[in-house]
Parts: structure tokens; C-alpha cells; sequence
């Protein structure tokens, strides 16, 4: 399996390029934040249980996050080549947590491409998606700030966390879709 942590700050373009690494290399997406919104909009407990921490910008608990993870790989394990994570982990105890889960199952994380994305163009799109994407914490200039202050605070030292063990490659998140696809792209066929 090839596994890898696709990372960076909200309004990275990590969904838009999720969805190009899925269709070429054939991975199976975890968007945590995508699971969340479907429990939600479902009305599961665990929805109604994440829905005050989104709303405000804030990380839902650990254990939550977690669970449904591995709840998600066990669902899609015997039919998956490897997972793209896509907001996940957010911090260093679920990052652990990831480690761990796929040491389980004979499997590890082969890297993680962080998107870097100056600040100023972050709440740029982010605001832009907020016109049309429906999500509240896309359309309050006080929640998209803590987003960014909990990204700096809570999930920064994630992407030490996997520098330390020699997995973590930075890529320029500003440019045309495709130029960022291609940079990802030749980041991940040197992992494969
Ligand atoms: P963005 O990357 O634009 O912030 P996401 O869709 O990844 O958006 O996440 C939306 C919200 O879902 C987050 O602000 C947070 O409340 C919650 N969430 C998503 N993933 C995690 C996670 N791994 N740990 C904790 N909370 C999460």
C-alpha cells in the first residue's frame, strides 16, 4: 500500500488535490473534515457531538477523530491500494494514533506533502469558497481566523513530527492547479 498525509493550513487546496492524486495513483481519500459534514448532515450522534466544534473553528477531540478513522480504514482496507489523509492527523496525539493504527495492520505512512500557502492568500480562497461551499465556518472572518490560529497552535508540530522521521516534503501551494498537481505528483512517485 502507499500511504500518504496530504497537509497543510485550511484554504490549502488539499480537497482539490485530493481528488486529482485519488483519480491518478488510485487511492482511497480520508477527509476527516468530509466525514464530519456527512455525520452532520445525516444527523448522527457523532455529528451533532463534532457540529459546536466546527462551527467555531475549533478541533473536535481526539478520540473522536480517531475512531472514525479507523472505523473508515477497517470499511475500505481489503479493497484499497493505500489512503490519501486529508486533514488528518491535526495533531501530534493523532498523528501517533495514525502510526499506530497502520502498524497494526502491517502498514506506514510513506510521506507527507505539505501544502504552503501564505496566510493572506489562505483567507483569500476561503472566503471565496464561502460564497458558494455552504459552510458557515467558511463565511465569518473570526472563524476563519482561530482556523488558522488552532492550524498554527494545534498542527504545525505534525509536520515535525514527520520531519523527524524523515517523511515530510513542503511544496509551493500557490500557482495554477495543475503546476501544484505535478509538483505533488513527482513528490509522490519517489515514494511509491
Ligand atoms: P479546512 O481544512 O478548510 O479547515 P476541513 O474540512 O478539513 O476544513 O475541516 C473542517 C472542520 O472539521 C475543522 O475546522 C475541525 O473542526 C473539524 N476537523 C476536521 N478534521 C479534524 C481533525 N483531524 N481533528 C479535529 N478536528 C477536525
Amino acid at each position: 500500500m502507499l500511504n500518504i498525509i496530504l497537509f497543510g493550513p485550511p484554504g490549502a487546496g488539499k480537497g482539490t488535490q485530493s481528488e486529482k492524486i485519488i483519480d491518478k495513483y488510485k487511492l482511497t481519500h480520508i477527509a476527516t473534515g468530509d466525514l464530519f459534514r456527512k455525520h452532520l448532515g445525516e444527523g448522527t450522534d457523532l455529528g451533532k457531538l463534532a457540529q459546536k466544534y466546527m462551527d467555531e473553528g475549533n478541533l473536535v477531540p481526539d478520540e473522536v477523530v480517531i475512531g472514525m478513522v479507523d472505523e473508515r480504514i477497517k470499511e475500505t482496507k481489503a479493497s484499497s491500494y493505500g489512503y490519501i489523509f486529508d486533514g488528518f492527523p491535526r495533531t501530534v496525539p493523532q498523528a501517533k494514533a495514525l502510526d499506530t493504527l497502520l502498524e497494526e495492520k502491517g502498514e506506514k505512512i510513506a510521506g507527507m506533502i505539505a501544502l504552503d500557502v501564505p496566510e493572506e492568500e489562505l483567507k483569500k480562497r476561503i472566503k471565496e469558497r464561502g460564497k458558494t461551499s455552504g459552510r458557515t465556518d467558511d463565511q465569518d472572518e473570526a472563524k476563519i481566523e482561530n482556523r488558522i490560529k488552532v492550524y498554527q497552535e494545534e498542527t504545525l508540530p505534525v509536520a515535525n513530527y514527520y520531519d523527524g522521521e524523515g517523511k515530510y516534503v513542503k511544496i509551493h501551494g500557490v500557482g495554477s492547479i495543475d503546476e501544484i498537481f505535478d509538483k505533488i505528483s513527482s513528490e509522490i512517485d519517489k515514494l511509491k
